[in-house]
């Protein structure tokens, strides 16, 4: 066991960023559609902070902000995405950061808006994955959100971290790691917390405003695709689904079906969990979640998805039940792979998930 010690050194070498940061005046901030904790929370610290530098900056996102994450959009205003006010922050802006992605399809309606000549793009990300944009790019794969490569360059100057900053990097850490529980949370995601914590950031009432304000529905539908479990006959693999009929019947949008697909990581013996949701235009949206030891980014990266070892998503065409069938199908593959080369120990009897 070797003994912890604080990074001395920043993750990436942050002086490009800081020198752009001096020289230009108007930003945009983007992420993901759909965004999460980390997208949000990564683009309301560094708001607030290019903000303090008396920068000009617009969050322009593909998605609304979900009803747990509102508290972030009191810190800096997000406003919903329209067609012509997207088009007309980004004609203005100098500088776009794109954070928690580096896909340009995972951008939704902004990504033709960056096609302009002259704009400087600028990746903030802790994906595996080659960039899919020109410029700078700050990504660290040992960071387990966003949010820690954002804090990462901020912490070069601790005086300008406020207690909203910190508020809105405690929420990117906290929801990326599961509230410190998944296999990316280190030490430094822990000394990270303590950090935020002395700057101002609340723990039980981050977590309170992000867990503590769903409706009924969104309980009620939980219920509902968790009653519907489905394993694979030697348990290893399990899947739940979410169709568009019962998304409406509960009246519950995309953001509800977020921590549905970790629960059955519980199961004894399952090594990878799959969750299967019907976006409105018929296609179908893959959660994919492993217990340790199956790489699940190869198998979403396989269906022109990405995101992490344990945790990752594409987007596949639908019907649900086309798309459920070719990603369970190499889900037992990637499963028998990891058996041929580790043995077969049920996760739960395993020393260390990685
Ligand atoms: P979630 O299942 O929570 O939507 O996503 C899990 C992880 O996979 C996140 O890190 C997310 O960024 C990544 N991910 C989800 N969907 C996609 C996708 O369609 N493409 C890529 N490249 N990554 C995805
Ligand atoms: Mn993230």
């Amino acid at each position: 066991m070797s003994a912890w010690e604080s990074p001395a050194a920043p993750y990436v070498d942050w002086k490009p960023f800081a020198d752009l940061i001096a020289a230009r005046k108007r930003f945009v901030l983007t992420t993901h559609m759909n965004p999460d904790g980390d997208g949000l929370g990564s683009e309301v610290a560094l708001a607030q902070y290019l903000a303090s530098q008396g920068k000009d900056v617009t969050v322009v996102n593909d998605g609304a902000v979900p009803a747990p994450f509102e508290f972030l959009a009191r810190l800096y205003p997000i406003e919903p995405f329209r067609d012509d006010w997207a088009r007309e922050r980004v004609e203005a802006a100098e500088v776009v950061v794109i954070l928690d992605t580096a896909v340009r399809s995972r951008l939704g309606r902004v990504a033709p808006l960056l096609e302009r000549p002259g704009l400087e793009i600028v990746v903030v990300d802790h994906h595996l994955g080659e960039p899919q944009f020109d410029g700078l790019a700050f990504v660290s794969t040992a960071a387990c959100a966003a949010g820690e490569m954002v804090y990462d360059f901020l912490r070069r100057e601790p005086e300008g971290l406020t207690a909203g900053i910190a508020e809105a990097l405690y929420t990117a850490l906290a929801t990326d790691t599961g509230f410190f529980r998944h296999s990316n949370t280190d030490p430094e995601a822990h000394a990270m917390a303590a950090h935020l914590i002395a700057l101002g950031a609340r723990p039980e009432s981050l977590h309170a405003q992000i867990n503590q304000h769903r409706h009924a529905g969104r309980v009620r539908f939980q219920g509902a695709i968790w009653s519907r479990l489905e394993l694979t006959e030697d348990g290893t693999v399990a899947w739940l689904e979410a169709d568009r009929a019962t998304m409406e019947s509960h009246a519950v949008d995309h953001s509800d079906t977020e921590g549905i697909v970790d629960f059955p990581r519980t199961l004894r013996g399952v090594e990878a969990v799959a969750l299967f949701s019907e976006t409105p235009d018929g296609k179908v949206k893959v959660s994919l979640r492993s217990t340790g030891r199956v790489n699940v980014e190869r198998v979403a990266s396989r269906f022109g998805g990405g995101g992490h070892r344990a945790a990752a998503g594409a987007t596949v065409p639908g019907p649900l039940a086309a798309g459920r069938e070719r990603v369970i199908e190499a889900l037992r593959e990637a499963v028998e792979e990891a058996r041929a080369t580790d043995g077969a120990a049920a996760p739960s009897l395993r020393g260390t998930v990685s």
